[in-house]
């Protein structure tokens, strides 16, 4: 046993503002040892998941950048798949002003009571949550509407346990083993064996921090610092740079300088606008100011070490 799995991350839908036969609406998935975290959900992203393999009844939290309709209409229908699929599990959405209501509108409207419970929880900037495995911290991005960007930072994990060595050391499988996996030293008859002779250092949680619909900005350059992911809005290319402005979003190259002032170790650009067919010019663009930069994919999972 290693004391925690890599943490994966799919991409369930990688387009902005409308779908295309390639690219769903937005929706970023990371599954950690606490659950899963959901970034939006746009339209169809219940279908997204579902090919993704996700997980219908596990520990999640969704958490919704703002109010525009291409990063919440999924939210009913993934409801309503949930409790199809016999979720019995509670389910936390949290968001910015506006989202209790419109969950409660269309589950009331559409007369549909979801099988399991519900908590929607409206957030501004600062802590968002904290459980055993993570923490969700918040920061205003930069929009033409409220929209929060949010950082997922894992917490620090156990070190590897090796037990080949606890076998060397005569410490028998069972409990023993367990008390040492968390850090704790044991008693074996007369000797008192400490944890770091069986397991290796802590290992540092992973951060990932996820900016879409937002121009460049220095309050999600803070959200981000140190992030090993950052997944940012790279919706446009540079040709476009005025459209991006005024539209509240970036170009690939802005999300790049984002990427690099705030020392992300990699850069995933995401929200493509449906002009382009291809990412070629956009990720050469970024690249050519953080060369770490990938593409998001739809169904593209990632997985960090
Ligand atoms: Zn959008
Ligand atoms: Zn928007």
């Amino acid at each position: 046993m290693d004391g925690g799995r890599r943490v994966k991350a799919t991409f369930l839908g990688s387009g902005g503002s409308v779908p295309t036969k390639k690219r769903n609406l937005p929706s970023f998935v990371v599954r950690t040892d606490g659950g899963l975290v959901m970034f939006d959900c746009g339209e169809g992203t219940q279908k997204q998941f579902l090919i993704a393999k996700l997980g219908f009844n596990r520990e999640m939290r969704v958490l919704i950048s703002h109010m525009h309709a291409d990063h919440i209409l999924g939210i009913p229908g993934l409801l309503h798949s949930m409790s199809f699929m016999g979720r019995t599990r509670d389910l936390e959405i949290y968001g910015p002003s506006g989202i209790c209501e419109f969950v409660k509108c269309t589950t009331e409207t559409v007369k549909f009571s979801p099988m399991f419970p519900v908590r929607t929880v409206e957030v501004r900037a600062g802590n968002v949550a904290k459980t055993p495995s993570y923490s969700i911290r918040a920061a205003w991005a930069d929009h033409d509407i409220p929209c929060l960007a949010y950082s997922l930072t894992e917490n620090d994990k156990p070190g590897r346990f090796y037990p080949a060595k606890a076998r060397e050391l005569g410490i028998p499988k069972g409990p023993l083993w367990k008390t040492l996996q968390m850090g704790k030293p044991v008693k074996v008859g007369r000797r008192r064996i400490d944890a770091s002779k069986v397991v290796g250092p802590p290992r540092k949680g992973l951060k990932i921090t996820y900016a879409v619909d937002t121009r460049p900005c220095d309050r999600v350059i803070e959200l981000a610092s140190g992030s090993d992911l950052l997944v940012h809005d790279g919706m446009f290319s540079s040709d476009a740079s005025e459209r991006a402005r005024e539209y509240g979003h970036s170009t690939a190259a802005g999300a790049a300088t984002v990427a690099k002032r705030s020392r992300s170790r990699n850069l995933a650009l995401t929200h493509f606008s449906a002009i382009y067919q291809d990412t070629k010019q956009l990720l050469a663009e970024a690249k050519a100011v953080f060369p770490r930069t990938i593409v998001a994919e739809d169904l593209r999972a990632l997985e960090l070490p």
